[in-house]
């Protein structure tokens, strides 16, 4: 299984974005705990707009675009939305034309994510307020038009979370478990947040693949835990079909997913999670936001007081700086 999944990831198409190995460090603030070493990974740090796990997925994704032959790729999402700022940079990068499509209203004010788009040269359709399937069945159009004008176009669907997506997190726990040798971390947690559930799912499958080096923790950062796990199965089972290679063990069993920590839902936060980006910041040196990143800190922090989580323990940072901005 583990060398026809490095095949498969070797093989497949892919656009090289990302500055691997992203780092894996110490953190300093939890010495408090003894039976304790925990760390980061840094895919905050990703080396492409303001960094992000999403470059991650967008290797594959693009990496099918490009061998397509499509010039045009369109994505969807929030006006902060992480997705589109990291696509409009990776088209950038490529020599691509990317359009964004946000449900909400152009504000006069360009703060966040919005303003990097900006800076990018994006073209951003603003659709006022209406709802993601609105939003999505708009930019379905927009493609359609495009490929009737002979433009070949590409949608990056879902905000990322596809199989050909989740790839990026296979690959991730190659990465991760290569270091960990080098690094001489044995049986590391990680701590990592679902929302749609494409990380989630690329860990999980890889951590399959690569015969389970780490124990995995899903902390909910939107939905309750069933909607959650039925995401991330749904975009294994996609997975599975591009690669071929089926995961035997449910998702349930591979993995720890908790939804205590997400208050009411995606950019709800808790008072909780809205100490600890204070706390954090001003321990690490190092900025979590809102929505994606505090949550996941204070559910690991939770795990480690209730004896949950031993020894090396890892907190998976996605990103997500570009948003703090328009955040406070
Ligand atoms: C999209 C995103 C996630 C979560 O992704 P899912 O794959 O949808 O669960 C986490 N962190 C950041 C910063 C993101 O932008």
């Amino acid at each position: 299984m583990r060398e026809r999944i490095e095949d498969f990831l070797d093989r497949t198409e892919r656009v090289q974005l990302l500055a691997a190995p992203t780092p894996l460090h110490a953190l300093s603030g939890f010495s408090e705990y003894k039976d304790v070493q925990a760390y980061i990974k840094r895919d905050d740090m990703t080396g492409l707009g303001p960094g992000g796990n999403k470059v991650r997925s967008l290797e594959y994704i693009l990496g099918e675009a490009v061998s397509i032959g499509c010039k045009k790729i369109l994505a969807a999402g929030p006006v902060q939305s992480n997705l589109c700022t990291l696509t409009a940079a990776a088209c950038a990068r490529l020599g691509l034309e990317c359009e964004l499509v946000h449900n909400g209203e152009e504000p006069e004010k360009k703060e966040g994510n919005l303003l990097l788009n900006g800076l990018l040269g994006t073209v951003s359709h603003f659709l006022g307020s209406c709802d993601s399937s609105e939003r999505n069945a708009y930019t379905e159009e927009l493609a359609a038009s495009y490929e009737k004008a002979g433009i070949p176009s590409y949608v990056v669907r879902n905000g990322a979370t596809t199989g050909r997506g989740a790839l990026g997190y296979t690959a991730a726990v190659r990465e991760m478990k290569r270091q960990c040798e080098e690094m001489q971390i044995h049986n590391m947690t990680i701590f990592a947040p679902g929302g749609n559930g494409g990380v989630a799912a690329g860990l999980i499958y890889g951590n399959e693949m690569l015969g389970r080096p780490f124990r995995i923790v899903i902390i909910s950062v939107e939905d309750d835990r069933d909607t959650l796990i039925r995401h991330i199965e749904k975009t294994i089972h996609e997975t599975e079909k591009i690669t071929g290679i089926t995961m035997e063990a449910a998702v349930e069993e591979t993995a720890e997913i908790s939804d205590l920590y997400r208050g009411a839902g995606w950019g709800m936060d808790t008072r909780e999670s809205k100490e600890e980006i204070l706390r954090f910041s001003r321990q690490e040196g190092i900025f979590i936001e809102n929505i994606y990143n505090s949550k996941v800190v204070v559910g690991m922090k939770d795990w480690i007081r209730k004896g949950k989580a031993k020894g090396a323990v890892c907190y998976l940072h996605t990103g997500g700086f570009g948003s703090l901005f328009a955040q406070y």
